[in-house]
Order: C-alpha cells, then structure tokens, then sequence
C-alpha cells in the first residue's frame, strides 16, 4: 500500500485522474531507471519526453500556446506524484513553473509565441538564475547588472547553483539595470539563450544523487537583443515574485513527493522484516515516527494545495505566504521522512541497494533552497506576526 494522499473531498475528478495517470507513468519508470541515470551521468531523458508528450510538463501553461490551461495546482500534482515514485523531475520546478509562467504573465505576444510552445511541449528547457555568491540569501544585494548599448542590453555578473543550465537552451537571468544599481532592488528578467557570446557555466562538484547538476555562471558584457528583457524593466519586485511563488509551490511538490516515496520504502520494510517474534513495525518505536511523518506529510500537502489555491486565483500577496508556510512545512516533513526511512531500515538504509541514504542530501535541498527555512521564519516573523527584524 503506497502513500497516495488522494483526496476526493479537495480534488476534482480531473486532478484526481492525473494524479492516478502520472503516478502510473512514474511507476512505469520507477527508482532504479532514476537512479541508473544518476549512476550513468545522463538525464532522465526518457521520462521528461514521455511525460512531455502526455502533457504533463506544460500542464499550467496557456492553451493558446499549446499548454494544458491548467495551474501550479496540476503542476505540483505532476511534480509530487513522479517524486512519489522516485522520480522527480527537479526542472519542472524553474522551466514551466518560473520561466512559464513569468513569460505567459509578463512576456509580449513575441516572447509567448517564441518560447511557451517549446516549454509547454517539453522540448524547450530553461534554467533560472538568481543567487549570487555575495548576495545569497539576499536577493536584494543582487549586483548582476544591465547597460543599454544602443538597441541593445549588455548584462555582466556572477550566479551561483544554478540548476540545469547545461540542459537548458536558456536561462532567465535576475537582474538590475544599471541605473538602479544602489537602493532597493528593481529586479530586470533577461532570457540568455545557452550559447549566446560572453555567457559561461561551470559545474559545481555537489554531494547530490540527481541527474540535474548545478552550475557557476559567468556573464561577461553578454549582448541581447532589446527583446531578451522579459516584462518591464520598472516593474520591481511584483514581476519577479509573479515566478518565485510557483517556485516555492513545486519545492513543497519536490520535498513531498520524495517524503512519500522515502515513507512508502519504510512501511513496506517495517512491516515485513522481522528480528524477533513480531515485524519491527508492531514496535511503536518504529511505527510512531512514521505515522507521525505520515500526519506531517499530509499537512504540509494540505498547506501546499492552499498555496498553489490562492495562487491559481490570482491572488499573488496571500499566495506569497501560503507558498512560504508550503515550502517550509514540506521540506521539513521531507527531511523528517527521509531521516526515519533510513533509520527504519538499519543498517539497509545506509545501502546502495536500498538507495534510500542518498535522499538524505536530496532532502536537505528543500531547506536550503530556494529560499532557506530561516529565511522563511523571517518572513513570518515579520510579515505574518509583525515582528522587527534583526538585519
Ligand atoms: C541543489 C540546489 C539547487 C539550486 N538551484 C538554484 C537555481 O536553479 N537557481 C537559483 O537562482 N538558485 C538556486 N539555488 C540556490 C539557493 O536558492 C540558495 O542556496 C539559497 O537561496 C541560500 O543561499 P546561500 O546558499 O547563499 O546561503 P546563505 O544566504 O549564505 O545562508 C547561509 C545560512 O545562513 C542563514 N541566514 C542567512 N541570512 C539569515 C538571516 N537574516 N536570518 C537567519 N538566518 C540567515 C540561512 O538560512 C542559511 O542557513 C540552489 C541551491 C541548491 C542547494
């Protein structure tokens, strides 16, 4: 019995189907394709066109431009259910959900028509950057900058983990203009095509079983056409906020999925191994934690839906804290659930053929990123609760 959190009371007929249809077409694929690929260096090419074809990865991308019309609602359902089976795919969270939909929000006619029906069809990938090695956690001290130079934008600067730039055709690059340089940060979204002149990328060695890789990046007075600059460059923070919001819904999707997954591994060895008279799952010890994590999981997935709500109703300033509270309690839950899986399995789930001790990194990343969980009891402290801040 797997952990579905399929919901009749919350779900419609139609989520509920892709969610049974993805999880189908995850099982399909299942952790050891996933983590041969991982073995072998390569991406998991196989399922990201599968699950391309069938319409999953564009599923909140707008019809006119060939995506499912759907939300962040359907997307988390796509992300949570392959993770639930091993198999996330971690670009969903930066292609469709930012880059999608910060182009199908923000973008001219030009921009949707140019790079919606290749992001909807899977066929087009792009990465996100915005971190900064002395900027980290605040955005605001972002020093990437943009000059105009005639017609056109000369952006230079510095990123950091950046994931999947090497598979991506082009990443959306946070920005300033240059004029904007000082003060609060005006952020500016440039679409860098992969080979464009000047736009350098080096993999950062990290202690993480995924077939994505994250990279340095290098732009150096890297030329774009007037067009690469995705909305108004006087738009501040609301445009950028547009994507970052989907961005922490798919994390909470991605620590959720991989917490189910880690959940289901545990159940299935607690209730069959036995080293007394009983499985090691009639001991509370054992069984408690994981239906404690069982309990946070379907929390945090609760809090998710709320999020991934408000924010398909367009309601961006509630959305903001929903998708943080999401984040939050779905990385901790996550981590939680990894944490016990393994403990669940002794010494087992320190093997590779258990494959569980490599989520113990993974899981780790929904605390770290995209924002960090401190960063979001920052945001609690002071926007929920009205506390001042320390920094
Ligand atoms: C696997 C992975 C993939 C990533 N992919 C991308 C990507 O595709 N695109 C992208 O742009 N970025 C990406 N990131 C970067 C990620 O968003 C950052 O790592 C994250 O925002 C934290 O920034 P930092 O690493 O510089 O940590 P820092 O900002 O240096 O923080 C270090 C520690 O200090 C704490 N801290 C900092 N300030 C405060 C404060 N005011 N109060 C309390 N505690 C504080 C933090 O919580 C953290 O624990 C990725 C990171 C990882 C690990």
């Amino acid at each position: 019995m797997s952990v579905t959190l399929d919901n009749a009371l919350l779900d419609s007929e139609e989520r509920r189907a892709l969610r049974a249809s993805v999880a189908a077409l995850g099982r399909r694929y299942g952790r050891e394709y996933f983590t041969a690929a991982v073995r072998e260096g390569r991406q998991t090419d196989e399922l990201w066109r599968e699950a391309a074809k069938l319409g999953y990865l564009g599923v909140n991308l707008p019809q006119e431009y060939g995506g499912g019309g759907g939300g962040i609602t359907e997307l988390s359902i796509v992300l949570e259910e392959l993770g639930a089976t091993g198999c996330p795919l971690l670009l969903l969270v930066v292609s469709p959900a930012i880059c999608g939909t910060v182009i199908a929000r923000f973008g001219t006619e030009a921009q949707k028509e140019r790079w919606l029906p290749g992001l909807a069809d899977g066929s087009v990938r792009m990465a996100f950057g915005i971190t900064e090695p002395d900027a980290g956690s605040n955005s605001h001290r972002i020093t990437t900058a943009a000059r105009r130079d005639g017609g056109d934008w000369l952006l230079s600067g510095r990123k950091v983990f950046i994931s999947g730039v090497d598979v991506a055709d082009a990443t959306l690059i946070v920005g300033r203009t240059e004029d904007a340089r000082t003060g609060k940060l005006k952020p500016c979204l440039f679409v860098v095509p992969r080979e464009t002149p000047g736009f350098e990328f080096r993999p950062i060695p990290m202690e993480l079983a995924a077939p994505e890789k994250q990279f340095q990046l290098f732009l150096d007075e890297v030329r774009l056409p007037a067009d690469a600059l995705v909305g108004d460059e006087d738009a501040g923070l609301l445009q950028l906020f547009a994507g970052l919001n989907p961005e922490r819904i798919m994390t909470a999707a991605f620590s959720l999925g991989m917490g189910r997954y880690a959940l289901d591994a545990a159940v299935e060895y607690a209730r069959t191994r036995r080293v007394w008279d009983t499985p090691i799952g009639a001991h509370q010890a054992i069984a408690h934690p994981l239906a404690q994590v069982r309990i946070e999981l379907e929390l945090a997935q609760l809090m998710m839906r709320k999020a991934a709500f408000l924010y398909d109703s367009g309601d961006d300033m509630a959305a903001g804290e929903a998708a943080n509270m999401a984040k939050y309690a779905a990385a901790e839950a996550g981590a939680r659930a990894v944490d016990q899986a393994v403990h669940t399995l002794g010494g087992n789930g320190l093997t590779s053929e258990y494959g569980l001790a490599s989520l113990l990194t993974a899981s780790r990343v929904g605390r770290i990123a995209p924002v960090s969980r401190e960063m979001v009891l920052n945001f609690v402290c002071h926007h929920t609760l009205g506390l001042p801040k320390s920094y």
